[in-house]
């Protein structure tokens, strides 16, 4: 008999290639509907991305719109995500989140002059972003006056400028 807490050969599979990617084991849960404690033993058995999950953080909103440098990589990642996501209002692939982490971190990567910066994103903040996306609590809105995109979140006190673009402080209709 199978152990409840073990993986089937497919699962494993998918399981394995997200966790190689740095994706965090809840991610790696909710993107693949498994439970956590199957995901959680893979990665166990699993040398190469034990250190990767280890490290690897679910940022929620509140901790990116807080810092002003990573919310302007959420408005970079979202603009990503919103051109690779097939319903991003219904649900929330592993392919989606993969291709706009690259696309954003190629984008993020030319900005700096191929230097990682400290404040790049990655698949898990992608993650969140795309969840909070799909709720509804973050909007993707465009400044009337410079027409620039950037992030916003809703229902949240300590959004940073509520409604403002961040180049030129216009206020955005809501
Ligand atoms: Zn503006």
């Amino acid at each position: 008999m199978d152990d409840m807490n073990t993986a089937h050969p497919d699962q494993a599979k998918a399981i394995g290639a997200l966790l190689e990617q740095g994706f965090h084991t809840l991610v790696v849960s909710a993107l693949l509907h498994v439970d956590p404690r199957i995901v959680k033993n893979r990665c166990r058995s699993r040398t190469s991305v034990k250190t990767k999950a280890k490290f690897s953080r679910v940022p929620s909103m509140l901790t990116l719109a807080r810092d002003g440098l990573k919310w302007r990589e959420v408005g970079i990642l979202v603009g990503a995500y919103l051109n690779v996501a097939d319903k991003p209002f219904e649900s929330i692939s592993a392919d989606a989140l993969i291709a706009a982490t690259r696309i954003y971190q190629s984008i993020h990567l030319s900005i700096n002059g191929g230097l990682a910066q400290e404040h790049m994103l990655d698949g898990n903040a992608a993650f969140s972003i795309a969840r909070e996306y799909r709720d509804g609590t973050l909007k993707y809105v465009s400044c009337p006056v410079c027409k620039i995109k950037f992030a916003h979140l809703l229902r949240c006190a300590s959004a940073p400028s509520p409604y403002k673009c961040p180049v030129c402080n216009s206020k955005v209709q809501r």
